[in-house]
């Protein structure tokens, strides 16, 4: 997806409204559309790259420094006990919008907004296999 195609390139350049909660010259935030739950906030660059691994260090720098801020701000705005971030990276882990973004979703327990993940258990051997190989590809 390029950016004149994307929807959040749209509300950056203020030709889609949002409702916005905090920007500087390098970042957005707005509160999502289709919330989770009350408060669920979004945080994006103001330039347009599809995935986290895309965008460029300095840049991902900006936004993550004020994701702690953002998030504290909710938290108390909302009275949540805890909340989640997420960055969804590609449509198999569920990103819809392909302009990165971090998700802030205020939590609290025994809401139902989603249970833990399935986890399982290594197979001997293979956990060092996985980070061999991860590590040659950094
Ligand atoms: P993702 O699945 O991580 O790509 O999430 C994209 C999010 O963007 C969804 O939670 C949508 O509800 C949200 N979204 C889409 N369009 C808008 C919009 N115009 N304003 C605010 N949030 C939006
Ligand atoms: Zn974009």
């Amino acid at each position: 997806m390029n950016a004149d195609d994307c929807i959040f390139c749209k509300i950056i350049a203020g030709q889609i409204p949002c409702v916005k909660i905090y920007e500087d010259d390098a970042i957005l935030s707005f509160l999502d559309i289709g919330p989770i739950s009350d408060g669920h906030t979004l945080v994006v660059p103001k330039q347009h790259y599809e995935q986290l691994h895309d965008c460029p260090a300095e840049l991902l720098g900006r936004v993550c420094s004020r994701l702690g801020k953002i998030a504290e701000a909710v938290k108390k705005a909302v009275n949540s006990e805890g909340y989640n971030l997420l960055c969804n990276n590609g449509g198999a882990a569920g990103q819809l919008v392909e302009h990165v973004h971090f998700h802030i979703i205020p939590r609290n327990a025994d809401d139902g907004v989603f249970n833990r993940w399935p986890s399982y258990k290594y197979e001997e051997g293979r956990i060092e296999t996985i980070a061999e190989t991860i590590r040659k590809n950094l």
